[in-house]
């Protein structure tokens, strides 16, 4: 019963039981002060006949189906006996202030939850009097107006009490009706997706704060037409459509005041016909229109797409929308008149930008070159960041090659300028390698192919700018795809040998080192010379892995080399500048010499000059360490390259080697002459041994030998040879192969 008093409390409150009430309630009911004196008296014999009587009520309760389906059994019963024994002792009490009210409300509230209905509530009332006064009857047998006046009074109070039991009874009904409507019209307030309803001529009629939120409407809405919220015909005729089908949906970017858009789904429903009680129609043609916010996902969804189509550094569509873009252009294209030009352009020397100013200026300039790109060409005309310093073009509308050209002129054109890094002033060149559809190919992946191709052509015949693709231009691409797939199975299946070529002093004749030449055994028999192989394996970085095969064979070799009466040659091996720049390279090299059992001076390292001019970090380091491991250092083709000769104090080098090309000519008193005389004097002044490489006659080791040259390599004295062959040189007379042939004449 505990939790029942707030609610009577409340019912007091909402229906304004007081006292005043009260009193006003007996007032007309004519209940006098007189009359309750009167019931007070009688109080003690009606309680005598109490129990019968209350047994009698519950037997007709129980002999009615609708009331006895409330009494479930023998102890609810007894406690409700119980409860009504307490009421027929209050209801002659005489005392009917406030405790009493609240009492029969209580009770009226009780049994609207015990689900009574009102009828079988009044008609139990109705037993009860009957059986109270016919009771009365035999305690005023005789005394026909005690009798009345008695029954009055009591009529008066059964009365004030259905009064207050019923109030309470269909308060609380309604309550219940109050609540269920406050909840689901939370229900609708709180909904995440808006929901508006419209009337059959499309104006609101109520709108929920989400709707009014996703709208950016006030709190008036009622009887705003649906084209103001969504302005133009085409949600209206939705609308119209969803009157006549029962339902239409819709997806919208709607724009608002501070450039904001949101995407809406907007799902208009007919709703059902709505009746009066008597059933005549209220409404017809009402429509439920719910609003869901999908600007999140659509953000989300537009962010996705920009990531995987656009190069986040340029903001240019990438490789892959390029070529989505390409595809789509050239469905448009096909069957037209015209062209259209894919063009792939690399940038020159980026990445000497990247090594020397940093990784942060190559991209400064690649923004720049997307901006400049993108604002000289036309709008129809795709641009995309294909990846490092390469771009792709393909310019649509075009109506003969001279269209093209024209374009490629303003692009070349963009280079004139220099790029701005900072404080420095950069310039940049490009090549452009250009194929054309229908022509040359009719989808993009072939076009751009082809582009590279021409591309390669133009790199190649090294003279910069532009390039057509030709018939035969892809044949080198071709044989570069299949030399990869052979290389790596070359050195998978061990294809790979070293030849051996000595270089011989010309102090003693004795064989100061001999140099490793890497050669290509192939299955068929075929010998394959190092420069066509090795821009390849350097190309896809499995130099690394073959540098350390050479590395540890010629190490293996030398170990073996002995000389009686002389000192071991040692090994010259030829590094790359891949492997140079391999961070653990150094280290390497220490760990062969050790397994080797090599002592460290026995191996020469042969280094070219742009390996020791382009120095990063990790190339100094590797060279610094094998430097102080004892390991000897040879600068290769040494003449050909740089004129700055700073390196040659920075490094402890060893030796130096002329180019092949500087001997050839020796003779002859020309420039190549003097530029191999100048090196073997800078060598003497740098107490460095020089080799001369690729000595073919006599009169060139003559020649060397009175300039004073340390040592000498070349066909003269030995081509380079198979390591079985090795041993024979160890014990070859180099004296006399360092004598001339033929003796030559005098003066
Ligand atoms: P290089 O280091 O300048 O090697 C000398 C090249 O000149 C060798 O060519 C050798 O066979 C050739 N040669 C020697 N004497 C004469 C001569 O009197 N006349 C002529 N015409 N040529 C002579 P090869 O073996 O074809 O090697 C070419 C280049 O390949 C080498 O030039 C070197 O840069 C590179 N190379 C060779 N083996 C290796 C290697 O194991 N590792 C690396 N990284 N590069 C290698
Ligand atoms: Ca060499
Ligand atoms: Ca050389």
């Amino acid at each position: 019963m505990t939790q029942l008093e707030p609610l009577v409390s409340l019912i007091c409150q909402q229906m304004g039981i007081d006292e005043e009430d009260i009193r006003l309630r007996k007032s007309y009911l004519g209940l006098t002060s007189e009359e309750e004196v009167l019931l007070r008296q009688v109080h003690d014999d009606l309680g005598r006949f109490r129990e019968r009587f209350l047994d009698e009520l519950y037997e007709g309760f129980l002999a009615f189906p609708p009331t006895a389906a409330l009494l479930r059994d023998e102890a609810q019963i007894q406690r409700l006996k119980a409860g009504q024994a307490r009421y027929f002792d209050d209801l002659t009490c005489g005392e009917y202030g406030p405790d009493y009210v609240r009492h029969r409300l209580r009770v009226g509230v009780a049994h609207h939850r015990t689900g009574l209905e009102s009828k079988w509530y009044l008609a139990a009332y109705s037993q009860y009097l009957i059986a109270l006064l016919r009771h009365l009857g035999e305690v005023y047998e005789g005394d026909e107006s005690g009798y009345l006046r008695l029954a009055a009074a009591l009529i008066k109070v059964v009365f004030l009490d259905i009064g207050l039991a019923m109030d309470a009874y269909f308060h609380a009904g309604r309550m219940n009706e109050a609540a269920l409507k406050a909840y689901s019209e939370s229900l609708v307030d709180n909904a995440p997706c808006g929901m508006v309803v419209l009337s059959s001529e499309l104006r609101v009629l109520f709108a929920n704060p989400s709707a009014r939120r996703l709208l950016q409407l006030c709190d008036e809405v009622q009887g705003l037409t649906l084209e103001s919220l969504f302005p133009g015909e085409e949600i209206r005729d939705l609308a119209l459509s969803a009157q006549e089908d029962g339902h239409a949906s819709y997806n919208i970017f709607l724009p608002f005041a501070g450039g904001e858009t949101r995407n809406l789904q907007l799902t208009f429903t007919r709703l059902p016909l709505i009746k009066d009680g008597s059933g005549r129609p209220l409404s017809t043609g009402r429509l439920l229109l719910t609003l869901e916010d999908f600007t999140s996902l659509w953000r989300a969804r537009t962010e996705v797409s920009r990531i995987s189509n656009y190069d986040e550094l340029t903001g240019l569509p990438n490789r892959k929308l390029f070529l989505e873009l390409a595809s789509h252009a050239l469905a448009r294209a096909r069957g037209k008149p015209g062209r259209l030009a894919v063009l792939f352009l690399d940038l020159n020397r980026f990445k000497n930008i990247n090594d020397t100013l940093g990784h942060e200026a190559g991209d400064l300039l690649l923004r720049e070159l997307a901006l400049r790109l993108r604002h000289i060409l036309r709008n129809n005309d795709i641009v995309s960041h294909f990846g490092a310093d390469h771009f792709t073009i393909l310019l649509q509308g075009i109506y003969d090659r001279q269209d093209c050209m024209h374009a490629v002129q303003k692009i070349m054109s963009l280079f004139a300028t220099p790029f701005r890094i900072g404080e420095r002033e950069v310039f940049l060149s490009a090549n452009i390698g250009i194929s054309f559809f229908p022509d040359d190919a009719s989808e993009p992946q072939e076009l751009l192919k082809y582009a590279d191709a021409a591309l390669h052509q133009c790199k190649n015949e090294g003279r910069g700018g532009y390039c057509c693709f030709r018939e035969g231009m892809d044949q080198g691409a071709k044989r570069a795809l299949s030399l990869e797939t052979e290389l790596r199975r070359a050195l998978e299946q061990r294809q790979f040998c070293l030849y051996y070529q000595p270089i011989v002093g010309l102090k003693d004749n004795q064989v100061l080192s001999f140099e490793a030449l890497l050669r290509w055994y192939k299955p068929d028999g075929e010998i394959v010379p190092p420069l066509q192989f090795l821009p390849m394996l350097e190309e896809t970085g499995l130099i690394r892995e073959a540098g350390d095969w050479i590395l540890e064979e010629a190490c293996t070799m030398a170990r073996q080399w002995e000389v009686t009466g002389g000192v071991a040659p040692a090994v010259s091996v030829n590094v790359s500048s891949l492997q140079l720049s391999d961070s653990r390279f150094a280290r390497r090299v220490f760990h062969i010499l050790s397994t080797c059992d090599l002592p460290p001076e026995k191996l020469e390292l042969e280094l070219t000059e742009s390996m020791l001019v382009e120095q990063s970090g990790v190339t100094v380091e590797n060279l610094e360490t094998l430097a102080e491991m004892g390991v000897r250092l040879a600068i290769d083709d040494f003449g050909i390259g740089y004129s700055s000769l700073g390196y040659l104090n920075r490094f402890p080098l060893h030796t130096l080697k002329i180019d092949r090309s500087f001997i050839q000519d020796i003779c002859e008193a020309g420039q190549s002459a003097a530029v191999a005389r100048t090196i073997v004097t800078l060598g003497q002044a740098l107490q460095l041994r020089v080799v001369a490489e690729g000595v073919e006659t006599y009169a060139q080791l003559q020649m060397l030998k009175a300039w004073g040259c340390t040592a000498v390599q070349g066909y003269l004295l030995s081509r380079p040879v198979d390591r079985r062959h090795v041993k024979a040189l160890l014990e070859r007379d180099w004296n006399a192969a360092c004598a001339p042939a033929v003796p030559l004449a005098s003066g």
